[in-house]
């Protein structure tokens, strides 16, 4: 990035997206000191050409820029005081968003920016247009809070249409975030130890709405409602999203069914039945916020239905692992949470559930409305003993204790069982730590699992 060309800047956070906004800074002519927490993260910057400096004891009328790496608090208690020493010193406070932003302006105002915010759905959805746009041959880069940090990216060209994820906290030090297409999906009650109020919360995911030249928002719950009709009343043009109700200029979804509503017509778009990645009225949300975003860069109907028909999913979110006759083998790892759980269980009616790790506070008792669809539970890891409490008298269920132990009996079960579309599904609503280092090893292990069951015949497991 050359905004910070000759220009003094502090970098705080070296992890994965700080350190690739270090050297791009230093790439761009930037005068940079970065800093971080851990010593050897320090180091490893130092070792790789990133000049370093104890940001602790900075002099801060040095610099003309503070830029903090995103997962990064605000209110961490280390960086908090350097934060507001650079504050109170007047230098400007910034995110590799707004750096990305700045080269953009600079470089290729017509590159597309396609930026998505919401508490949940974000990442299907920035996936989903990524693959939209590549499947109609053009040039998409993806990345932000998913997958590769922004300024990683190839650079800002013409015809370029860069999808980008922002969380709450990109988007707060992106004063400048101008996206021709801005995606607020929903808004609940999360991350609000960072933020505070949830007033303030949906503030900033606002900011990414109203700054764009047209704004993609979901009105399903009233706090994303009430942005949809604030920003509009200021002028900015907003399409709305809804899987409840049809909405009169957007798109939205009457069960798989999405339509596009334009100049008081309403048109079926496509129909979502039969596209396993793409399963559950969440999902018919985030295809129908795609869908709106598409044809906003200029891709038509067939195209897009061509690249929603065709998106793989992404890994460890209701992913198929693999189906043997009318089983299906589902990898839900990344619900960490019953609040993730609930929307596999809401999406399959007979499960052969896996489900245990490290249990959150109030482990999975909210659930017990889809307790009827639990054919059977399998349990693992050190929440077995609790939620064993939960199941008891309500759901057949045994410890299975690891994930091999598990998939070896739900996949016997499931074989065995004469539903029209038996589900093994790994949605433990909990963490992985007790087992696993996060939660994409414990779905790899799931999915090893499943790949050793099904090289055996039915009966043999
Ligand atoms: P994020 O990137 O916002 O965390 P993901 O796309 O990774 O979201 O999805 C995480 C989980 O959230 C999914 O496994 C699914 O259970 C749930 N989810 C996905 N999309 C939505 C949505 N539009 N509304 C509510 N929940 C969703």
């Amino acid at each position: 990035v050359e905004s910070f060309r000759g220009k003094r800047v502090a970098l705080f956070g070296l992890g994965g997206s700080g350190f690739a906004t270090a050297r791009a800074l230093v790439a761009g002519g930037a005068e940079v000191a970065a800093f971080d927490d851990a010593e050897s993260r320090v180091e490893a910057a130092g070792a790789a050409g990133v000049p370093t400096n104890d940001l602790r004891t900075a002099d801060w009328s040095q610099f003309d820029a503070l830029v903090l790496a995103p997962g990064v608090p605000l209110t961490h208690p280390k960086p908090h005081w350097t934060v507001e020493a650079a504050r109170a010193a007047g230098v400007e406070i910034v995110g590799d968003v707004e750096l990305f932003c700045r080269e953009r302006r600079r470089r290729a105002p017509d590159a597309s920016l396609i930026a998505v915010t919401g508490t949940n759905g974000k990442s299907t959805t920035t996936a989903l247009i990524a693959h939209i746009v590549r499947e109609a041959g053009r040039d998409a880069q993806m990345g932000g809070n998913i997958g590769t940090p922004v300024l990683d990216l190839a650079e800002p060209r013409r015809g370029r249409v860069y999808v980008v994820e922002c969380s709450s906290y990109q988007i707060d030090l992106a004063p400048t975030l101008d996206p021709t297409v801005g995606i607020h999906l929903n808004l609940s009650p999360d991350h609000l130890d960072r933020h505070g109020t949830m007033e303030n919360y949906a503030a900033i995911k606002e900011r990414l709405v109203s700054n764009a030249k047209l704004a993609v928002v979901g009105i399903d719950d009233r706090y994303s409602s009430a942005i949809a009709d604030r920003i509009e009343l200021s002028g900015t043009p907003v399409r709305r999203i809804s899987v409840r109700n049809p909405v009169s200029d957007g798109v939205y979804a009457a069960g798989q069914r999405i339509f596009v509503a334009e100049d008081g017509a309403q048109t079926l778009f496509t129909d979502l039945g039969g596209i396993d990645a793409l399963r559950g009225a969440h999902n018919a949300q985030n295809a129908a916020a795609a869908i709106a975003a598409c044809l906003a860069v200029g891709l038509d109907r067939q195209e897009i239905v061509k690249g929603l028909k065709s998106f793989p999913g992404l890994a460890h979110r209701m992913e198929i692992a693999a189906r043997e006759g009318s089983v299906m083998f589902v990898n839900d790892s990344k619900a960490t949470n019953a609040d993730a759980a609930e929307r596999a269980l809401a999406s399959f009616e007979r499960i052969f559930w896996i489900v245990g790790g490290r249990a959150k506070t109030g482990g999975i008792d909210m659930l017990s409305d889809y307790f009827p669809r639990i054919a059977k539970a399998y349990l693992i890891g050190e929440a077995a003993d609790e939620f064993s409490k939960a199941l008891e008298g309500k759901v057949e269920y045994e410890i299975a204790g690891t994930i091999d132990a598990a998939v070896a009996a739900a996949a016997r079960d499931a074989r065995a069982d004469d539903h029209r579309e038996p589900v093994v599904l790994l949605s433990p609503a909990c963490a992985s730590f007790d087992q696993f280092a996060n939660f994409e090893l414990r779905g790899a292990a799931f999915i090893e699992a499943v790949g050793r069951v099904l090289q055996k015949p039915r009966g043999q497991e």
